[in-house]
């Protein structure tokens, strides 16, 4: 059809133009048109549930970030250099939520430089290099970031200043998660020690997003926290993926917790889309930067930025997203068990509010990234779009906007168990 010429030439056109280093999304890629709420619209019109992207916090294409942008946009768009009530009105707001002593906010664009930042600040004031982070990791895109994104290194280790923490384990039940992650902890303080590297900090995304969503024993990170901060290390949470109300019962990741973090970086959520990040970290941590080379980011904290954030900020609190989080994230788990105990393929069910991950295993229980590709891709198929993470890509991730309602969890469900049912072709390695 003329439709799936169009495709084909699109596809074409994307491999002579756009670099090989970013990859489409499916077996048969989407040209996306249109966005509103959870759905997204194709070139033919068809609808799709998205319950995948975490960026369009509020719903894609919000009236409210949009009136905020265009009309800043028309007023004036500046760097941080000029006074600016409304930054400091976000950034009160923002502290405000924080238990930092003495907090102070710093804008960036992407969450990767609000990373690159964190570990520069952790370098800088610990006198050390290594750093500890979660076996499937991704903390972005930078040459620095990248170095501790084991998530991202397709050939061969991390740098040996890196240690990675397996999180699998925790899928035991009669495991104690808290002595886990604090034996794991001590020994890879030990190992960088040992190198001469010394541990700088513990980068954390307390959902472990790309590790195949981890959120249970909420508390028994503390423990491993509690050691590295006592041997001078700083605790880097990486909010990237669960703040901003996401998973339910806290509105950070690290509150779940009951941590104390040392520097918190933010992104995706932030701006609903319009490209806002940043890191808030105590004065004292942030002055020693200054008295090295400062930091400036010429789009960072600029005024359309800040519109957007805090439109975001706002929204979020009058249309208690995050309560809904927790309301429809409850539910949705429990839809997800249920399958769970009806088809063998599905494992197990992590998750906190509306960040899910669930287990696709093989009829030996081995990871089986083949079948979690094919329901994610008949899942497209039917209008419904989730993605893959974990170690071994076997793991379901369901991450919707926060508008998402028990009526599109449904339908996630009812399109899950159609393809359970229909589509696998009986094949299920
Ligand atoms: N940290 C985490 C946990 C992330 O998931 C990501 C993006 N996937 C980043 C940092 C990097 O953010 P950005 O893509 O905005 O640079």
């Amino acid at each position: 059809s003329s439709g799936d010429d169009h495709l084909d030439s699109l596809i074409r056109q994307r491999r002579d133009l756009v670099g090989p280093t970013s990859m489409l999304f499916y077996d048969q890629p989407i040209e996306m048109v249109e966005g509103q709420g959870v759905w997204l619209f194709d070139g033919d019109g068809k609808r799709y549930l998205d319950a995948y992207n975490n960026v369009p916090v509020l719903g894609h294409c919000h009236p409210r970030v949009i009136d905020a942008v265009a009309q800043q946009m028309v007023r004036l768009n500046v760097h941080t250099r000029y006074l600016d009530e409304a930054l400091h009105r976000y950034a009160e707001q923002l502290l405000g939520t924080l238990p930092l002593d003495s907090g102070r906010l710093v804008m960036t664009c992407t969450g990767s430089e609000a990373n690159d930042l964190a570990l520069r600040l952790a370098r800088l004031h610990s006198g050390k290099q290594g750093v500890i982070v979660s076996a499937a990791a991704y903390h972005g895109n930078t040459a620095a970031v990248t170095e501790v994104s084991p998530s991202s290194m397709k050939q061969g280790q991390v740098p040996d200043f890196v240690v990675c923490i397996d999180l699998e384990p925790l899928n035991d039940e009669s495991l104690d998660a808290a002595a886990y992650l604090d034996t794991q902890v001590a020994n890879a303080i030990e190992l960088l020690d040992e190198r001469g590297f010394g541990c700088a900090a513990l980068l954390i995304d307390t959902i472990f997003s790309s590790d195949g969503v981890y959120a249970d024993p909420a508390g028994a990170l503390a423990p491993a926290v509690r050691r590295v901060q006592h041997a001078g290390g700083l605790l880097i949470a990486d909010e990237v993926q669960p703040g901003f109300g996401r998973t339910g019962s806290e509105f950070w990741g690290f509150a779940r917790h009951g941590l104390m973090p040392d520097i918190v970086t933010f992104g995706k959520p932030m701006g609903n889309g319009y490209p806002v990040a940043g890191l808030a970290a105590p004065e004292a941590l942030l002055a020693e930067l200054s008295a090295q080379t400062g930091y400036f980011n010429t789009f960072g904290g600029s005024s359309v930025a800040v519109a957007a954030a805090q439109a975001v900020l706002d929204t979020l609190v009058e249309e208690e997203l995050q309560a809904n989080a927790l309301s429809t994230g409850n539910e949705l788990l429990s839809g997800l068990r249920g399958l769970c105990d009806e088809f063998p393929q599905l494992a197990r069910v992590r998750g906190a509010g509306l960040f899910i991950g669930v287990d696709i295993v093989s009829a030996d229980n081995q990871p089986d990234p083949l079948t979690c590709s094919r329901i994610i891709n008949a899942l497209r198929h039917r209008g419904v779009l989730i993605g893959a993470a974990g170690l071994y890509g076997n793991v379901l991730k369901i991450r919707p906007p926060l508008c998402f309602k028990p009526e599109h969890g449904h339908l996630l469900l009812e399109q899950l168990r159609q393809v359970l049912i229909n589509d696998l072709g009986g094949v299920t390695s």
